[in-house]
């Protein structure tokens, strides 16, 4: 079958868009994503690239577990919308988006006190301020949150990884790092410099399975894998990781298609009380056809394809 581009709509806006497009292609081994950012530039869309290639051509570890428990994911909502997420999808464990700019901690109180409510009291509520705060404020807000609810841990409070160790350094609540691992020129600083607790680990950015799994190897760290608004057809792919990894302590970030009021696959790989099954579904042509992408987004990814390929392949 050939590439297919596809345009998804999202059921609620995340990272500011709309709409999830990208590429699936088919190699020996089974289907590739790639679906980078659109404002990354070629040579960070590059290491998606590989991550897709891989994919489509390579061959994926061992899976050591045959179901991930999953987090479900509640976007800068407000309470009531954020308690129904949690409700709605059976999980124990919520990642509550904070930090939004517009938003006040009182805001992010609200919010993190409704999953807490919907969740009950032997759930998980961690928080994910993707950079958003200065290293003191981080310090006030995950102290606010933490005798509010009782965090898991906080991703990503800060946007530097000096930062990170800094705030590390004045709360008891352990620290993620996402941002500072996979757009990181080097993704083991974290671990040098001891700025966190926890890894998150997503298999595009950091460009496929079997490099993740050595990442994970060397950080010396627990690790959460992670997906970035993928299909069915990229989740498979942290799902091959998530499933790969010697330990699992805590929930992964990959029930996430719910994010997408669509898929390319006949069965998507949703969770079920929380967990999602280790499998790996492949595109169905006409369930695809109905996500086609219009000529413009086609043109704009197919060239966008052909520049990145040329920057992977020089
Ligand atoms: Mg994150």
């Amino acid at each position: 079958m050939q590439p297919l581009v596809f345009s998804i709509p999202m059921r609620t806006r995340f990272r500011g868009v709309t709409r999830r497009d990208g590429m699936v292609f088919e190699g020996p081994s089974g289907w590739g994503e790639f679906s980078p950012f659109p404002e990354y530039d070629d040579a960070e869309a590059a290491v998606w690239f590989r991550a897709a290639v891989d994919a489509a051509t390579g061959s994926w570890p061992a899976p050591v577990r045959d179901t991930v428990p999953v987090n479900c994911t509640v976007p800068a909502v407000d309470p009531e919308a954020a308690a129904a997420i949690v409700r709605a999808s059976g999980c124990s464990t919520a990642k509550v988006k904070v930090a939004e700019a517009g938003q006040t901690l009182a805001d992010d109180r609200a919010r993190v006190e409704a999953v807490r409510e919907a969740i009950g009291p032997d759930g998980h509520v961690r928080v994910d301020a993707n950079g958003g705060w200065g290293v003191a404020e981080a310090v006030l807000a995950v102290a606010v949150l933490h005798e509010a609810v009782r965090l898991e841990y906080v991703e990503q409070p800060c946007a530097r990884v000096e930062d990170l160790a800094a705030v590390r350094r004045e709360t008891d609540v352990p620290v993620a790092a996402d941002e500072s691992i996979r757009r990181a020129d080097d993704p083991f600083r974290v671990a040098d410099l001891e700025a966190a607790d926890i890894a998150v680990l997503k298999v595009h950015p950091l460009g496929g399975v079997r490099r993740c799994l050595e990442v994970a190897e060397q950080i010396g760290l627990p690790v959460v894998v992670s997906s970035a608004l993928d299909t069915s057809v990229g989740l498979a792919a942290g799902l091959a990781l998530a499933a790969a990894l010697p330990e699992l302590p805590h929930a992964c970030g990959l029930a996430t298609t719910s994010l997408l009021d669509g898929d390319v696959v006949r069965d998507p790989l949703v969770a079920v009380d929380g967990s999602i099954s280790v499998r790996r579904p492949q595109v169905d042509p006409e369930v695809a056809a109905r996500h086609r992408a219009d000529p413009a987004t086609e043109a704009w990814w197919w060239s966008r394809f052909e520049r990145v390929r040329e920057v992977v392949e020089a």
